[in-house]
Parts: structure tokens; sequence; C-alpha cells
């Protein structure tokens, strides 16, 4: 592991490309300013100063995007799945050649912490594996029998495909989105978050020189309003993925509606994490700290409703509390730090007045509840943890995306379901319990696409991502991401010379 000093330095020499030439979009293998020429300025929330000035792309950036797409869908969808993969793991072999750079750059754009930001480098090199292993067999389809008929089934690629993606872990993110959309055989128009654009504009650079042929993948920065709304409404842009809040989700789909565009959502959660007082409670507590407080609270999975039995609840939020107040905030490059400075001071903001709604709402906030000092003065905030709340409050039911716990007792199973499912979210839920009956019978009625039981979220990239009510729609991971990004089409043969009725004759 590399020390503070030296990730210090050699961020400062990665960034000074972006401070000199700025963040351009990436149009048909060409690096290209926005058409109006308008540019915004991103900063860090280390220290609020400018990074770069980014592309301020409109309809017009993302009408030449999109064009370029629908071009090279012609060849990229004919290439044949063995040379796809291996392109793909080319570029997965490339993003790990500059793990370290994207790992840098990621932390002082974002202000999360080098030592998660390193492994979500890597991560994302894993993506293009994975789903470049896959690619051989995307098209594959069923053989279904009738007495007269064989129906031969086989996938197509479904076309150019809009990917729009939030600012938090923006590398790893946008390489969860992209590597199922290439390996199938779509074409992208890429439109990162404005609040992030930096290590979107390297991770395209970096498929085109492991030899991604131009035009297969196109970035165009902006806003959403600008460029994230004409890539929705594009009439070339046969899909859109999106990852980011509810709101923009219905936004998006009736941006969308027009032109009936397909949708997959990644949307937000309020995710409970049970824990019953049979369970192993040190790693409980693990996980339940590990799940709110890295990332910096910044992750759709965290688990920010804590729901304990009453028996064990002041024990376990004491324990979960002293955690919290001796985790490490510091500098994103500082490798010892765990939190780093939130997104944006206007995100900060919004955390930060969560504090006044606790206040206002009487729970008790058993550590944190302020801004916290931190190197360069950014948007530091300190871990929080809220406890004697109740299911109805503000605090338990609104996405706070921060290092902000919610906990809450609960007297027995009946209760505590009807607190976990009693919310507009379902991405994910956390049950902690020795009794294997009852992690059955609990989690058959949890209201979540993905439920861990005496584990923290750990990914397993074949099984099914995704949430269900206002977390999402759609499923991502394995042959599911094929089914969003590829057509099924059926060929029925007839098989005898079956009695065809003769109308008219
Ligand atoms: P956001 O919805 O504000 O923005 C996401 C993206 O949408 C950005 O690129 C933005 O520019 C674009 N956008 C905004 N308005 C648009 C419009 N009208 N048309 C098209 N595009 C538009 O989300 P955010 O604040 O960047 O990210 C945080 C949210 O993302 C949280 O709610 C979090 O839970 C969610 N998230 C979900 C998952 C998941 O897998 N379920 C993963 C990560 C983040």
């Amino acid at each position: 592991m590399t020390t503070y000093d030296e990730n210090l330095r050699r961020a400062e020499t990665y960034l000074a490309r972006f401070a000199k030439d700025g963040v351009k979009n990436r149009i048909n293998g060409e690096s290209v300013p926005a058409i109006s020429g308008e540019t915004f300025e991103t900063i860090s929330p280390v220290d609020l100063k400018p990074l770069a000035s980014v592309a301020k792309s409109g309809a017009e950036d993302i009408d030449k995007a999109a064009t370029a797409a629908k071009e090279a869908f012609v060849e990229w969808r004919a290439m044949g799945g063995p040379e796809r993969k291996k392109l793909m793991h080319r570029i997965a072999d490339a993003i790990v050649d500059r793990a370290e750079e994207i790992a840098l750059i990621e932390c002082m754009d974002t202000g999360q912490a080098f030592r998660f930001m390193s492994k979500a480098a890597l991560r994302g090199a894993e993506n293009f594996r994975f789903f470049g292993d896959l690619a051989p067999g995307a098209r594959d389809g069923k053989t279904l029998y009738a007495a007269n008929q064989i129906n031969i089934t086989s996938r197509k690629p479904i076309g150019p495909v809009g990917i729009i993606t939030p600012w938090n872990t923006p590398f790893m993110l946008s390489t969860w989105k992209i590597a199922p959309a290439l390996a199938s055989g779509c074409t992208i128009v890429h439109k990162p978050a404005e609040f992030s654009p930096l290590s979107a504009s390297l991770l395209v650079e970096i498929a085109e020189e492991a030899g991604l042929p131009k035009g297969v993948w196109n970035t165009v920065h902006g806003f959403g309003e600008d460029a994230g709304r004409a890539l929705t409404e594009h009439p070339a842009i046969k899909a859109i993925g999106f990852v980011g809040e509810g709101k923009t989700g219905s936004m998006i789909m009736a941006q969308g509606a027009p032109t009936l565009k397909r949708v997959h959502f990644e949307l937000g959660g309020k995710n409970p994490v049970i824990v019953f007082a049979d369970s192993d409670l040190e790693r409980a507590v693990d996980a339940a700290v590990f799940m709110i407080y890295s990332l910096n609270g910044e992750r759709c999975t965290s688990s920010s409703r804590l729901l304990v039995e009453a028996s064990i609840y002041e024990e376990f939020t004491e324990k979960v509390a002293a955690r919290a107040a001796n985790i490490k905030i510091g500098h994103p490059l500082d490798p010892e730090t765990v939190i780093g400075p939130l997104i944006h001071p206007e995100h900060e903001k919004k955390v930060l007045s969560y504090f006044d709604v606790a206040r206002e709402e009487g729970v008790t906030i058993a550590t944190g509840g302020t801004k916290a000092d931190g190197p360069g003065g950014g948007c530091y905030v300190k871990p929080t943890l809220f406890t004697n709340a109740k299911n109805s409050m503000r605090v338990a039911q609104e996405e706070i995306f921060g290092p902000v716990l919610t906990a809450i007792p609960f007297a027995d199973e009946a209760e505590a379901l009807a607190m976990a499912n009693d919310i507009e979210y379902g991405l994910t839920a956390y049950l902690w319990t020795s009794d294997l009956t009852r992690s059955m019978r609990f989690s058959e009625q949890l209201e979540a696409g993905m439920i861990w039981i005496n584990s923290e979220n750990t990914r397993h990239l074949p099984a099914p991502f995704g949430g269900v009510k206002n977390s999402g729609i759609g499923r991502d991971g394995g042959d599911w991401s094929f089914d969003f990004y590829m057509e099924t089409v059926n060929r029925a043969f007839a098989t005898t010379a079956h009695k065809i009725p003769k109308l008219g004759g």
C-alpha cells in the first residue's frame, strides 16, 4: 500500500492533465468539446477547489454521439462472441494496469477513501472479465418442441443504448452497467454524473486504447436536465440503463415514453438490518458498521435502518456508537482514512439538514450529528447514530445517503417484519439470526430485491442485483443483464405437413 504522501504526489500528477486540458466528450473515437463550447467546473469535495472544466453538453452533442453509436452498432453486433470476450479481457487488463491512477482520481473527485477506491477500480476490471466471459453465449436460446413444430429462440442486441450513472463510486458503477451492454453487442452513449466526471472520461479512453472500435462507446458529459434528458429522448437510443434517484427515474420514464424506451432502473434504498438477540452479535455489529460507514454511507445498499430486538437494543447500539465515534475521518488519499468528505456541498447540506430533522423529531443523537473538521476543510460529516427513533419518522423513512444510521428497537418477529417492510423502498435487507427456520420464514416475507442472511453485502456477479418497490425495475448480474440489453426472437419451424385452415377456397 502506498503512503499518504506518495498518494498526494501521484494524484497531483494524474490530475494535472485534467486541470490543463479539461474534460471533453468522447464521440466516435475523438475527444471533443461541447458543440456550444460551454463548460462547467467540477470541484473536489476535499477543499472545494476546481479540478477541471468539463464539457457542458446538450441535445446536439447527444445527437452526434447517438448517431456514432448507431453507425458502430452494425459492425459491433456482428462481431463474434469469442472476439468480443478477448477485447473485454484486454480492457480489464488495461484497467488493472491503471488501477492506481483511477483510484487516486476517483478519491479526489468524489471524496471516497483510497482504501475502498483501490478495490473499486479492480472490481471494475472484474466486471469486464465476468461479462466478457459470458459474451460467447449471450445469443444462445432454447429449443421448444411441439407436435408439429420446433421453436428456436435466440437473442439479439437491442441496439445503441444510453447509460446514465450517479456520482457514488462512479467508476465501478459505470463498468457494472457498460460491460454487460458491450458483451451483449450493444453500442453505448454514457452520460456520467456531473459531480464526478473524471474517471468516466478515463474509462472510455482506456477501453479505446485497448482496441475498442471507435463509436462503440461514446461519453457525453453535462447536466441531467440537458444531456441526460436528450439521451432519454433520442429515437436512435433503444433502451436506458439508469442508476440514480427514484424521482429522476420517474422523469426518465416520462421522457422516454414517446420513443417507447425500454428502461432498467437501479434506484435508492433505506435498507433494514434486522438483528435478533440469538445472532452472533460481534459479527452483526461489524456488518452493520461496515454497511453504513464505508463509502461515506453514499451507497444505495447501505444498511441505514438498524432494527434491533429490544432485549439487546441498548448493548448493541452502544457498541455501534462506540465504533462509529472511533472511525477515522480524513483526507481520502490517506490510506488510514475510512470516511472522507461527502461528494459536494449541496449533498453535504442535505445530509446535515437531517440532523435538524432528528432534533425536531426528538430522537437521540448517540454519536456524531455535526459537520467534522477534515484536511482541506471540505464536506466532512461525522459518522452518526440516531437511537430511540420510530419507523414512521423521516429519519427512518428517507434516504439520507450519508454516514447516518437510524436505530429502532422491536419487540418480536412480527413487529420487526412490519417495520422492515413499512417503507417505500425495497433494495436490500440484512437479517441476523442463528435460527435457520426463522431466517427462511422471515426472509420469505421481506420486501427487498436482495437479502443477505448473517452477512454484509458481498457480491457474487452471477447473482441478480436489483430492487423491488421504489428501489428499481429490472435486474442486473449474470444472464439477467442480457435480458435487458437483448431482444429474444422466436423462430417456429413446421416439422410436418400439418393442416392449414383453407379460407376462400
Ligand atoms: P440522480 O438521480 O440525481 O442522478 C443520476 C444521474 O441522472 C446523473 O447522471 C444525472 O445527471 C442524471 N439525470 C438527472 N436528471 C435527469 C433527467 N431529467 N434525465 C436524464 N438524466 C438525468 O442521482 P445521484 O444523486 O447522482 O445518485 C444518488 C442516488 O443513486 C441515490 O438515490 C442512490 O441510492 C442511487 N443509487 C442506486 C444504486 C442501485 O444500484 N440501486 C446504485 C447507486 C446509486
